[in-house]
């Protein structure tokens, strides 16, 4: 922890502030500083983005993937916490609570909780895959850009819809599923397998078997066709 550059960025911060006379949220901003310094200064660094302040973990560089950004305006002021170049949480506080709520968001910084974009609770499951699902969780996600038109309890289209344990959909692929069953299981068995050293049978979806023996590759596709009359 780079302890002295902490130090002096908290003094030169609060200099800044002060310098700037005639501007409120400056003043405003200068008294925050104050309130939080004794708590943090040699945990974090603390410096000014125009007037607000801007708090980031030592060592880092900008643009700041993480970072705890504070306005002043009319006597409130904005909290807006930043992880992997995300907006995770933002909130509003009055000059009574600035310091309690700044210092939430101050420890959620340095230990990053994952809160989800859409529905503001914390991401436990999958947090490797935080940034893949833009900042949400998987079935925040899956309900904000993948299951639209079906109705929210009815399992979509979409692979791994999360409402298939409530309302299943039509499984119109069921036939063609229970063919391609068939056909993996003959072509496992076939003598063109016997004969291949390297034999790979996938399903690829409804309907659809990639295999691959040797240095041949095949897709094949099973459709349903309206029976003839
Ligand atoms: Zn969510
Ligand atoms: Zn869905």
């Amino acid at each position: 922890m780079i302890v002295s550059v902490s130090h002096t960025s908290w003094q030169s911060t609060f200099d800044g502030l002060r310098d700037l006379h005639g501007v409120p949220a400056a003043q405003a901003n200068a008294i925050t500083l104050t309130q939080v310094r004794g708590r943090w200064q040699e945990v974090l660094v603390a410096q000014l983005s125009e007037y607000d302040l801007l708090f980031t973990l030592p060592g880092s560089d900008a643009p700041f993937a993480s970072s705890v950004r504070v306005r002043a305006a009319h006597g409130r002021h904005t909290l807006l916490r930043y992880h992997l170049g995300l907006l995770v949480e933002e909130e509003s506080a009055g000059n009574d609570d600035i310091d309690r709520t700044l210092d939430a968001f101050l420890s959620r910084l340095i230990s990053p909780a994952l809160v989800c974009r859409r529905c503001g609770r914390l991401v436990t499951v999958r947090s490797d895959q935080f940034e893949v699902f833009e900042g949400m969780h998987y079935s925040c996600f899956h309900y904000a850009f993948e299951h639209d038109p079906f109705d929210i309890d009815e399992e979509c289209t979409a692979g791994g819809c999360p409402s298939a344990g409530i309302e299943p959909g039509q499984h119109r692929e069921e036939p063609r599923d229970s063919l391609v069953e068939e056909l993996i299981d003959d072509l496992m068995g076939s003598e063109l397998s016997t004969r291949s050293t390297q034999v790979r049978i996938q399903r690829r979806g409804p309907g659809m078997v990639a295999a691959s023996f040797d240095e041949h590759n095949y897709l094949l596709t099973v459709r349903t066709e309206p029976r003839q009359r």
